[in-house]
């Protein structure tokens, strides 16, 4: 995508959760300009009336961009969530996420399709969970099973939410991207935008209290901001899915944390103090109580 391209579609996203944020969740396509027309007519030879020739030169003078830049990014992504969902209207989060399931299909949106995905892992848990775990992407094992965070890093998300007093089957879990990147490299910002919308739809659909992003990639694309781990970590983010509406219009969005991916705390254990500290930050706000006997991995001191 060309750069100014891309430019304006993240100013237009960035006007987009504007507008979300004061409760504004509906937008329609406008007619085309007299610009537009008239581009069409030259393109096609047509004559303009005097009349609408003097009006054009009036939109011109207001307008100095070309509209028709804006045509071509309302046809991208940014507004294709914009667009009513299947789900909306459902309340069950059941029946919602199965919707977006099958909206989802065998999806081939991005190229992550072409690169050795064996299935798309979708998301896993408790469809009326408090509290979301969200990663970057599935690894091989994922990719294998269809599970987000089955291999070695979900076995230390798997005590890390022991350690919190909960089990694994009372939360939900999901990722940026739903196919595996190869090689487990980082997913490319096309493929997470591309992605993405369909984890805002699955969140508005459960509508967690709580939402944890796991590494800095996780937390990025939910937030939109691009800031190291050591600013993002530590506080409290308001957060409300972009592009989406609840099904629920009294669901206030979920409070959102950052910490460490466990993929990266098994290369640097020294840092589950840290991600302890953020977890304990969660289980205060949720009420929750650490089991007497806490779990092997996490927390480390
Ligand atoms: S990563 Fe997401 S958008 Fe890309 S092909 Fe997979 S499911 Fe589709």
């Amino acid at each position: 995508m060309p750069l100014a391209l891309d430019h304006l579609r993240r100013a237009l996203a960035e006007r987009v959760r504007f507008y979300n944020e004061l409760g504004i969740y509906d937008f329609y396509q406008r007619e085309p300009r007299l610009s537009e027309v008239a581009e069409h007519a030259s393109a096609t030879d047509v004559a303009l009336t005097p009349e609408s020739e003097s009006q054009l030169e009036v939109r011109e003078e207001m307008s100095a961009r070309k509209s028709a830049a804006v045509q071509t990014v309302a046809g991208e992504s940014a507004f294709e969530i914009l667009q009513p969902k299947p789900e909306y209207g459902v309340a069950d989060p059941v029946a919602a996420l199965k919707l977006i399931r099958e909206d989802l299909g065998d999806c081939t949106r991005c190229k992550l399709h072409l690169q050795g995905r064996k299935q798309i892992v979708f998301g896993v848990g408790n469809p009326h969970a408090e509290l979301m775990f969200v990663g970057e992407g599935p690894g091989a094992d994922e990719d294998a099973q269809g599970e987000p965070f089955v291999g070695r890093a979900g076995q230390l998300l798997n005590n890390m939410i022991k350690a919190m007093g909960i089990r694994r089957e009372d939360i939900y879990i999901a990722n940026i991207v739903k196919c595996r990147p190869p090689g487990n490299r980082t997913p490319e910002r096309d493929e997470c935008e591309t992605c993405s919308p369909f984890l805002m739809r699955q969140i508005a659909a459960i509508k967690p209290k709580v939402v944890v992003a796991l590494g800095a990639v996780s937390a990025k694309n939910l937030l939109a901001i691009n800031a190291p781990m050591s600013e993002l970590r530590g506080r409290w983010y308001d957060f409300k899915p972009a592009g989406v509406r609840s099904n629920d219009p009294s669901w206030p969005g979920a409070r959102l944390a950052v910490t460490y991916h466990p993929a990266f705390l098994l290369r640097d254990p020294r840092q589950k103090g840290e991600a302890w500290k953020d977890l304990q930050m969660v289980m205060k706000y949720l009420g929750l109580e650490p089991p007497k006997k806490p779990a092997d991995e996490v927390p480390a001191k």
